[in-house]
């Protein structure tokens, strides 16, 4: 199926598989040295690999503030991507209602517009443009391995040098593959273990350019604000996020990129887009049919790599962000 050029954006659901080989990007936590993958439960029972929808969102968020030339397009908060976000604009906190409160975030901050925030006082929150749910780790094509590495103590190395160039190369930060010259240096050394994981993930994001700029307590749009270059923004950050994925331990595991597939589901007008899970085999093809009975409302584009899923972005770049009509005062 194909987009049509231009016309009004309502949502874009984004439906994909991605397949990333030899990361970390999301960790349980840290038992003694040993760092925890995360884990989930399928509806059936089966246990798989994930990464969260907090990482995925995060990861989206510092997309739009690494693309954005003008700063000052920020609150001060957003600014410095403190996660308080519009609860340290004091032109927010110094308002006496929660509607200026709002107001006031709205047209401070793109990224406090896109990706939501929550304010103490006066006490309000916006909900975020943008959601991410968990990405699942097919069952069947997932893989985890912990790999056992030592950081060697500074100016012990020298020392140890011998010992273990007897066995092999001297190593500075390096990889154990076995545990009799890991007990034998452990003077020297700090041991730790690290997860790798390799799999295909399903994943699921949503976003509802018809929010933007949106005062969900007054329900009308902040006046002024350029709501298009907002959406484009956000579009751009799906791009440079899938084609190079920031997370939890990129310094030593930044995942290779392996495929990525799915489709992209586009409202028009007023239609809230369907999601379906890509752990489902058939998924693109059920979004299809459920595109056809809103024809015109809803359109749908598959893509089989990371190329066609920019150049679909970049092609929906040229929609107008849907504004909804509301008449303002009392209904007779
Ligand atoms: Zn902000």
């Amino acid at each position: 199926m194909t987009i049509s050029k231009s016309g009004w954006i309502y949502e874009l659901a984004i439906l994909g598989r991605v397949t990333w080989s030899l990361h970390s990007l999301n960790n349980e936590g840290q038992i003694g040295n040993v760092m925890e993958p995360r884990s989930l439960m399928l509806a059936d029972g089966t246990a798989t690999d994930g990464i969260s929808g907090e990482m995925l969102k995060h990861i989206h968020a510092a997309a739009v503030w690494a693309l954005e030339d003008h700063k000052e397009k920020f609150c001060a908060g957003c600014r410095v991507l403190d996660p308080m976000r519009a609860n340290l604009n004091t032109n927010v906190t110094q308002t006496k209602t929660v509607e200026e409160a709002t107001d006031r975030a709205l047209s401070d901050c793109q990224l406090c517009d896109l990706h939501g925030f929550m304010v103490q006082r006066p006490t309000v929150h916006r909900i975020s443009t943008i959601q991410f749910g968990w990405a699942v780790g097919l069952p069947q094509a997932t893989h985890t391995s912990i790999h056992q590495h030592a950081r060697h103590a500074v100016g012990e190395r020298g020392r140890s040098a011998a010992r273990v160039t007897q066995e092999g190369s001297p190593e500075d930060e390096t990889d154990v593959p076995g545990t009799a010259r890991a007990v034998r240096s452990s003077a020297t050394q700090m041991l730790y273990s690290r997860p790798t994981r390799s799999g295909t993930y399903a994943l699921v994001s949503l976003f509802q350019p018809w929010r933007i700029g949106l005062n969900t307590v007054t329900y009308r749009y902040v006046e002024g604000l350029d709501r298009r270059a907002r959406y484009r923004l956000a579009l751009q950050a799906y791009q440079t996020m899938f084609w190079r994925t920031d997370g939890a331990m990129t310094a030593t595991r930044l995942p290779h990129l392996e495929a990525f597939e799915g489709v992209l589901v586009i409202a028009r007008r007023n239609v809230p887009v369907p999601v379906l899970s890509p752990v489902n085999e058939e998924y693109r093809s059920g979004i299809e049919r459920l595109v056809k009975t809103h024809k015109g409302a809803m359109e749908s584009l598959a893509f089989d790599d990371i190329q066609g899923f920019v150049s679909a972005l970049q092609a929906l770049a040229a929609s107008e962000p849907y504004a909804l009509s509301i008449p303002v005062g009392e209904s007779e």
